[in-house]
């Protein structure tokens, strides 16, 4: 018997596709609560993202459930403590958006150190401003990667694609983890005194919040730039901004806000830096990979059962 998939919040098509090659699905976006409640007595799976609000009062009365999947990164809308008493697994898609991030931060980058966003914006006022936007290569370059993990190594791998040595540090991994990523370690005080590129790749945590603070850049190369991908407030943003405006350090790409959007944040005078809008998911591979890593979860769950 083909298990049943309630689809709750939508997800890309190819992954409502691929569901339906194992399973029996049901899409119902726009459900109340109190519907979802009466509906998931039928389901043996359910898919949301961040729209439905899985609560305690829906996880009791699913009494064939047996998996969530949030196609996704976050979890806050799953009552994760039900769920677990019930023994229903929740799985999530955190690996999806990896390489598109990798992508955007060496984007940037480049951006950066060749001064693109420059030259687009004055060509286009009439300018032709060779002279003054000369640029850096990023080849025989040192990048730091602060957190060596999914979207930490993609952007060292493609930074070594360009010439860079990659100095990483992560408290979870070894030298020798580093060299077999080509990669050599440093202490984190250490790691940054070194680079030209510095990229924070680490969670959001009561450790790494000002993780990067005005004594720490005050340690760079004068140089040097700064790349925040990860989440706002990771690097000081007042003291990012300082250190930009005296010159402290030569420039910064920064993709995630203390705030979002980051209305009234002084590094929006800036010139001397790249700003996104948290653009590191919003492709659409990342989008149809939010919804099928999730889906393949679930169809695992169901073969392994
Ligand atoms: P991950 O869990 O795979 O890797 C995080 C790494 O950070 C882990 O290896 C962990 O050991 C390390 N770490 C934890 N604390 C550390 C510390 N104090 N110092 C150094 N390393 C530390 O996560 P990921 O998928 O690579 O995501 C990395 C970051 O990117 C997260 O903050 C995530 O929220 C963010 N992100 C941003 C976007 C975007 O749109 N810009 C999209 C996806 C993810």
């Amino acid at each position: 018997m083909k298990p049943k998939i309630l689809i709750s919040d939508r997800i890309h098509d190819k992954a409502i596709d691929e569901a339906r090659l194992f399973a029996d699905v049901d899409l119902e976006f726009n459900l109340t609560p109190e519907e979802l409640v009466d509906k998931i007595r039928d389901y043996e799976a359910l898919i949301v993202r961040s729209g439905t609000k899985v609560t305690r009062e829906i996880i009791v009365n699913a009494k064939k459930l047996r998996i969530i999947g949030r196609a996704g990164v976050g979890l806050d809308n799953i009552d994760l403590e039900a769920a677990g008493e019930k023994n229903i697994e929740v799985v999530n898609s955190p690996e999806a958006s990896t390489i598109s991030v990798a992508e955007l931060v060496i984007g940037s980058l480049i951006a950066l150190m060749r001064n693109i966003h420059h030259g687009h914006s004055s060509l286009k006022k009439g300018r032709w401003d060779r002279n003054k936007l000369t640029g850096n290569e990023l080849y025989g370059k040192k990048m730091g990667v602060i957190g060596f993990g999914r979207i930490g190594r993609e952007v060292a791998d493609r930074a070594r694609a360009f010439g860079m040595d990659v100095l990483a540090f992560d408290p979870n991994m070894t030298a020798e983890d580093a060299r077999e990523n080509n990669c050599e370690y440093r202490e984190l005080d250490e790691l940054i005194k070194e680079v030209d590129v510095l990229t924070l790749h680490v969670p959001l945590t009561e450790k790494t919040r000002g993780l990067i603070d005005t004594a720490r850049i005050e340690s760079m190369k004068k140089d040097a730039v700064i790349i925040n991908a990860a989440r706002g407030g990771i690097v000081n943003e007042e003291d990012l901004y300082n250190a930009l405006k005296n010159d402290t350090i030569r420039g910064a790409a920064v993709d995630v806000f203390e705030s979002e959007p980051p209305e009234g944040s002084p590094l929006l005078k800036l010139d001397n830096v790249v700003l996104t809008p948290h653009l590191g998911a919003s492709t659409e591979e990342a989008q149809i990979n939010a919804g099928t890593v999730v889906v393949e979860k679930i169809r695992n769950h169901f073969k392994d059962a």
